[in-house]
């Protein structure tokens, strides 16, 4: 099995986590990882919880990631359904977890870093191979070599991609060929622009401050955080942008941030600034790292210019709720999106125009300034998933498979491969089977 998320977004998609595997648990022999986020690790506990007793692989960046990201789902999971119980709002009654947090700790146990610069045997019929996918911290995409019968055949699963010429992460590499490929298709449908980013970010929060406003920015705890805080520093050292206070308002985020400052084996950074700064280039000047709850809530009486940096990404649920209740009815200060915004997300919805959004059972009317930079995407565009897939790929797969993505972005990405790489490609259905 590789990988083991769980649904998020929609209604319709979040009611799929209920569903029971297509497959017993325990028939499954390996599950493999190929990133730490939770639409790919986040079902994991359930998995172990209903019988998977194998070993979980990964990097150990992976494993130091998932470490952080399972308890807190598992924690989300527990108080989403005290909350469904408390409004009644559920027709079970009662709201049950998927997990607990005490499940998602105990199935850290059966996770196992692996050494990913050689080939992993699992068993005479199956094999590993990691090449890195640029995506975060530990991101892989998996080559699986089977062997049956005589004859070989390689699965590549791409896992997310992420984009080429990064500030933190080395840029994602690939194999020389495969029978078969899944490829992800987040941005299949898009470009991301080729304008300078980091000129917009300065010149967004220059701009707010003048008018005596903040800059919320939700973001990702892993990966796009730490990239904010590294550009940001950069922006105050070189001038370009006045060095308002920064505050990163989740302890997930502070947690993750120190994994990024101990893991180097992904390192796109250039080491003379790493010592330059103590080994710290996620520190810019005015720094303030928000982990408990009073220093949070003391954040709501900050008159001052700031930028706050909270999670969850798609603002659906963590900290930066509050900051978004408090400041979206405020016109002088700016909501700020750095990463893709799923469909049926509360970010969604603020980044389309809506004029209220629902917080906390409250309309908060939305009248403070929205801005997105795509650039900061985690995720390759449908230009850069090609020139991965084109690169040292000569031989086209015999079945190319566009996963994760909406099915608009997914079919514009086949459309883009049968014509430009001539490959065959489908979207395939879900819970579809297919033999190789
Ligand atoms: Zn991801």
């Amino acid at each position: 099995m590789i990988d083991c998320g769980l649904f998020q977004g929609d209604k319709e998609l979040r009611l799929r986590n209920w569903n029971p595997l297509p497959v017993p648990p325990s028939s499954i022999q390996w599950l493999v990882l190929t990133h730490a986020h939770l639409d790919h690790v986040g079902y994991i506990p359930r998995l172990v919880k209903d019988g998977y007793h194998g070993k979980i692989l990964a990097t150990s960046a992976t494993v130091d990631l998932a470490k952080l990201t399972l308890p807190d789902s598992g924690h989300l999971q527990e108080e989403d359904a005290a909350y469904a119980n408390k409004i009644r709002s559920t027709k079970h009654s009662p709201a049950l977890p998927l997990y607990t947090m005490e499940e998602a700790v105990k199935s850290l146990e059966s996770f196992q870093a692996i050494d990913d610069s050689k080939s992993t045997d699992l068993s005479s019929h199956f094999s590993l191979r990691f090449f890195g996918a640029g995506h975060i911290l530990g991101a892989r995409s998996i080559e699986v070599t089977i062997r049956e019968n005589g004859s070989t055949c390689t699965v590549l699963f791409s896992g997310d991609l992420g984009r080429y010429h990064q500030l933190i992460i080395r840029e994602p590499s690939v194999p020389e060929a495969a029978d078969y490929l899944l490829c992800e298709s987040t941005y299949g449908d898009r470009l991301h622009p080729q304008d300078d980013y980091q000129a917009r970010l300065a010149k967004i929060v220059e701009t707010t401050a003048s008018r005596g406003g903040s800059v919320v920015i939700p973001a990702f705890a892993i990966g796009r955080t730490q990239e904010l805080l590294y550009v940001f520093r950069e922006l105050i050292e070189q001038g370009e942008m006045h060095s308002v206070p920064v505050h990163v308002d989740s302890p997930m985020a502070i947690d993750v941030t120190d994994i990024y400052r101990r893991h180097h084996e992904d390192d796109n950074l250039d080491t003379a600034i790493l010592e330059s700064h103590g080994g710290k280039p996620f520190s810019p000047p005015n720094v303030h790292f928000d982990r408990t709850v009073q220093e949070s809530k003391a954040l709501n009486n900050l008159n001052i210019p700031s930028i706050i940096i909270s999670a969850s990404g798609m603002a659906t649920g963590g900290r930066v709720l509050h900051h978004l209740a408090q400041r979206l009815p405020d016109h002088r200060n700016t909501i700020l999106f750095v990463g893709f915004q799923g469909a049926g997300t509360r970010g969604r919805a603020i980044q389309s125009g809506a004029k209220f959004v629902k917080i906390y059972g409250t309309q908060v009317p939305i009248r403070a300034q929205i801005e997105s930079i795509e650039n900061l995407s985690g995720h390759a565009d449908y230009g850069e998933i090609l020139t991965w897939l084109g690169r040292r790929i000569k031989t086209a797969p015999r079945q190319t498979f566009i996963t994760h993505g909406e099915p608009g972005p997914a079919q514009a990405l086949r459309e883009k491969i049968t014509q430009q790489l001539k490959w065959n490609a489908r979207v395939p259905a879900y819970l579809e089977k297919v033999t190789l």
